[in-house]
């Protein structure tokens, strides 16, 4: 059957993928990644029991497991699935069980933040290729991911200067497989664009309909909500956790 994402590769572009927390992205990279044969074998790592079990339900990987340590051991991609806030925390538990060569990146949608945090815990001997697709959707967990998500969508990478070009380029690759078009900035001016184009948007957005929330003519206000002002209740209907998260790193 024709498929928008296109046949999977002949050869997987990472023999042993690990993916640490299995939300709306986590679970997408999950989803396209097998639909794409991107990877040989794709480990989900997620500290909540809860979604683990989703994940197992769900068939998204061939091994599931909440130590993070255990789960990165042999792979050659690590990728950072979790909220801005916790990466630092993930990048530390990691470091002991990662191997040598192995490409380590995020999904984050802050990246001078994510670099600060997980940088120092990276042994010398790994490869730190920060990425944010923009591409994303108001619903959270295991549930709400899609394997079209990143679809034609931009994925910018922010590798630090002294990178070594095969690995930025083999993580370009990958993206590029699961459909995204990629782009090349520094974290810096990836922040400053991101807060102009997205941080404060749903900044205004939570902020007005948090207000209208309170006016005694609310009931009119959403029964009539429409066009323009619809947009504005569902980007505030988005997690309220991840997007604080989001804006006090940025
Ligand atoms: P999500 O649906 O809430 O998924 C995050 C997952 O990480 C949850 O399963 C969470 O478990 C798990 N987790 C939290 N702390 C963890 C830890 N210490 N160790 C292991 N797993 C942990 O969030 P998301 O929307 O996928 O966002 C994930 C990342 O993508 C964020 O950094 C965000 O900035 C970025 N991003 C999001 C969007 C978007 O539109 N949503 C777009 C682009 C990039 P619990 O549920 O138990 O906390």
């Amino acid at each position: 059957m024709p498929d928008q994402l296109g046949a999977p590769l002949d050869q997987p572009v990472f023999e042993r993928l690990a993916l640490v927390g299995l939300g709306l992205i986590g679970s997408s990279l999950a989803r396209v990644a097998r639909r794409k044969n991107l990877a040989r074998t794709l480990i989900a790592i997620d500290a909540s029991e809860t979604v683990r079990n989703r994940v197992q339900q769900l068939g998204l990987a061939d091994h599931v497991t909440g130590d993070v340590a255990e789960g990165v051991g042999n792979a050659d991609c690590v990728i950072l699935c979790v909220p801005v806030g916790v990466c630092g925390v993930v990048a530390e538990a990691m470091k002991a069980g990662l191997k040598a060569g192995a490409i380590i990146s995020d999904v984050g949608s802050v990246k001078g933040s994510v670099v600060a945090q997980v940088e120092p815990h990276l042994p010398a001997h790994v490869h730190f290729v920060p990425a944010h697709p923009v591409a994303g959707t108001e619903q959270s967990g295991p549930d709400a991911g899609f394997a079209s998500l990143f679809h034609n969508r931009w994925c910018i990478l922010t590798p630090p200067d002294n990178v070594v070009q095969s690995k930025a380029d083999l993580l370009k690759h990958f993206w590029q497989g699961l459909g995204a078009n990629v782009e090349w900035m520094t974290a810096q001016r990836h922040d400053l664009v991101l807060a102009v184009t997205s941080h404060l948007p749903h900044l205004l957005a939570f902020a007005l309909v948090d207000m209208l929330g309170h006016q005694d003519e609310q009931s009119e206000i959403f029964k009539y909500a429409a066009g323009g002002f619809r947009d504005f209740t569902r980007i505030a209907s988005s997690d309220p956790t991840m997007w604080a998260d989001i804006c006090t790193a940025n």
